[in-house]
């Protein structure tokens, strides 16, 4: 960890002296990077993308994990641009309202993996982790148990960039240089019920909520071992903790079901969501909050006094109405395991050839664990060239999450992309 002083760029000792800094600074990328060795994406149709020089991309992580619904779709575009032209934003704070927040807060709770769900709307996964945070507290506090502060996260897990997701995060390289996190967050290995079971017995009545992704993303793609999420609600419910699932990644349809929760027929307390909620064509996020934690809200002398000015925006709510639409209309979610069979055979196919050390996934979600030799990155920028984006995690595995709407010749492709890649081409 180096940080440098400098005000210039490249003058100063540490910084490096090759590139000239330009105003962009892109997120997890290096600042010294230089300006032209970004990959300009200016259009996208479907599965594909296409970059300033005209190449043209099978968009194989869906952006980043979002874009359920594929690129340049009519109907979420014209509901935006309609919604922008009736009214560009009038916000939720007390005493106002606005309809597109309100219809889709009840086609959400329509859909949500728990009976009598209310709806948080946020701009996006982190402030959606954080609003679950808070809220697992708060209500544990008005419910008078203040001392439940506790939350219990995972090794590896990702759960966003803010103080509070960052803190949530199992990931310690996105922790370092900034400082101290949230306290009061304990994390344990990804599949050790154990863990979960010793930390509730040891503070007891401290213990506010654990939180799982259904299957861990940017992590490392690692489904559940069985048993292992029914097993953390049941913790839960012996130790009186809220369970809060982070579907930021697999909600709306990554696993098949709308929600990772009922796919693996799981009650969660909290939900936190986002990405393909609008597949990408406005920020949205939220949590789906079941009544253990909203109803202790309720009370009278309660003010929920946390929301964002953009919370519950009116053209990002119609751009997920429309989204859920889209991905209902063409049973995108259905699509999720045949793109995921594919997928997995194709990779499979690779692992045999050319010694891959792990192919894991579920669903339309998969990684593979790359064999010694060339680092993640210098693979994924060999699937460029092969006309493939997937996303290096770490220094050895790369994720593949297509959306929903990609063709069976394009899931081979990603294989065959994959496989010229690892013989060097
Ligand atoms: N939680 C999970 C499980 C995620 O995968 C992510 C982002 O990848 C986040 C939270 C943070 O979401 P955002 O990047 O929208 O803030």
């Amino acid at each position: 960890m180096h940080i440098t002083p400098s005000r210039t760029g490249g003058s100063a000792a540490g910084t490096d002296p090759t590139t000239a800094p330009y105003p962009l600074l892109h997120p997890f990328a290096r600042p010294a990077a230089a300006q032209d060795s970004f990959i300009r994406i200016v259009s996208g149709r479907g599965a594909h993308v296409v970059d300033d020089s005209g190449r043209r991309y099978v968009d194989a992580l869906a952006g980043l994990w979002y874009c359920a619904a594929g690129h340049g779709r009519t109907e979420i575009i014209e509901a935006v641009t309609a919604q922008l032209r009736t009214l560009d934003a009038f916000h939720l704070f007390e005493r106002f309202s606005n309809p597109p927040a309100e219809a889709l807060a009840e086609r959400l709770a329509e859909l949500a993996p728990m009976p009598a769900a209310r709806v948080f709307l946020t701009c996006g996964g982190s402030e959606a982790v954080d609003t679950a945070m808070k809220i697992a507290r708060l209500a544990h506090a008005v419910t008078g148990e203040p001392e439940r502060t506790i939350i219990i996260s995972r090794s590896p897990s990702y759960h966003g960039v803010t103080y509070g997701g960052m803190s949530l995060t199992g990931l310690p390289a996105n922790q370092a240089g900034f400082g101290p996190g949230v306290g009061n967050i304990v994390h344990v290995g990804k599949d050790d019920l154990d863990a979960v079971a010793d930390v509730m017995a040891s503070k007891p009545g401290r213990v506010a909520a654990v939180i799982a992704e259904p299957v861990i993303g940017a992590g490392g793609v690692y489904p559940p071992r069985p048993g292992y999420l029914t097993g953390l609600r049941d913790l839960c419910d012996a130790h009186g903790a809220f369970l809060i699932m982070d579907e930021v990644i697999t909600g709306f349809g990554r696993l098949g079901g709308w929600f990772g929760a009922q796919h693996f027929g799981v009650r969660p307390d909290l939900v936190t969501f986002a990405k393909a909620a609008t597949s990408g064509y406005q920020p949205l996020g939220g949590v789906l909050i079941g009544p253990a934690a909203h109803e202790p809200l309720r009370r009278p002398d309660v003010v929920l006094r946390h929301g964002g000015t953009y919370s519950g925006h009116p053209a990002a709510c119609a751009a997920a109405l429309a989204n859920i639409a889209v991905l209902e209309t063409e049973d995108l979610p259905g699509r999720a395991s045949v793109i995921g069979e594919r997928l997995e055979g194709g990779l499979r196919a690779v692992a045999s050839t050319h010694g891959l050390s792990d192919v894991r996934g579920h669903g339309a979600m998969w990684a593979v664990d790359l064999p010694d030799g060339p680092t993640a990155t210098e693979i994924r920028d060999r699937m460029l060239a092969h006309g493939v984006i997937v996303r290096p995690l770490g220094t050895s595995t790369l994720a593949f999450c297509p959306p929903l709407v990609i063709d069976l010749a394009d899931v081979d492709l990603l294989s065959a992309a994959l496989a010229a890649a690892l013989s060097g081409q």
